[in-house]
């Protein structure tokens, strides 16, 4: 994937997920306070604006970056400063480069949950977005060499499956956390979201022409 690719797909993610706004608050609003989809929502706003205002000969690396700052500086809530250190610190390992291939983005993604994980301390098994993340950029490195779409599909699979795997999950950070045993039952919203933007991500290599999509930004 070249810069325009890059952020065509995260033009395509920051619309599909500013569409699961009200999904997402539903899904917060059982065991949190119901203001993931929002945030998540707003974030991604300022992401579509951010990078529709930015020029493709820039670095794959400046536009990830913008991607992280925009959710930093847009979003409210634990998942604000979470969602947008992964993107943030995902940027830093792929310096000046104008292209990114799958173990390009697999590191990335590696190095943005590690930093997550650092932030939040937050483990597998403590129902938050690790429990979708940590399995997808398992994936994501175990299929890195099998072309975009098939490793993106793999880290998909992945972390729905870590979504699922939180419902018998109480949780030890976040508001869930008071709720003990009473969370049992329900998936976790940020997971949750990790998970759809896995969605979209596969979604959108499926069904776009990198090359067209680089001539012809209109159509996502
Ligand atoms: P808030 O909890 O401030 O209302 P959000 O509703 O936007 O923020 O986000 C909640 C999500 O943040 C949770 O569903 C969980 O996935 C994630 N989360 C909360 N605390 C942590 C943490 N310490 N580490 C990783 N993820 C966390
Ligand atoms: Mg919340």
């Amino acid at each position: 994937m070249n810069t325009a690719d890059v952020r065509n797909m995260f033009l395509f993610v920051a619309q599909k997920i500013i569409e699961k706004k009200e999904f997402l608050t539903e899904v917060d609003s059982a065991i949190g306070d119901g203001d993931h989809g929002i945030g998540m929502s707003n974030g991604f706003l300022a992401v579509k604006v951010k990078l529709q205002s930015l020029d493709t000969d820039i670095s794959v690396s400046e536009i990830v970056a913008a991607v992280g700052k925009a959710m930093l500086t847009n979003m409210g809530g634990a998942s604000g400063a979470l969602f947008g250190t992964l993107f943030s610190s995902a940027a830093r390992t792929i310096y000046d480069s104008v292209a990114c291939n799958e173990k390009d983005f697999a590191n990335m993604m590696r190095a943005g949950l590690e930093r997550v994980k650092n932030l939040g301390q937050a483990e597998c098994g403590d129902k938050t977005m690790i429990d979708a993340l940590e399995p997808a950029v398992i994936a994501l490195e175990e299929h890195a060499g099998n072309g975009f779409k098939e490793m993106l599909e793999a880290a998909r699979v992945a972390a729905w499956k870590g979504v699922e795997a939180t419902k018998n999950m109480q949780a030890k950070f976040g508001r869930a956390k008071t709720l003990m045993e009473r969370a049992i039952g329900f998936q976790d919203a940020g997971a949750t979201s990790v998970a759809l933007i896995f969605d979209a991500m596969v979604e959108f290599v499926a069904n776009f022409n990198f090359e067209i999509s680089c001539i012809n930004p209109e159509i996502i």
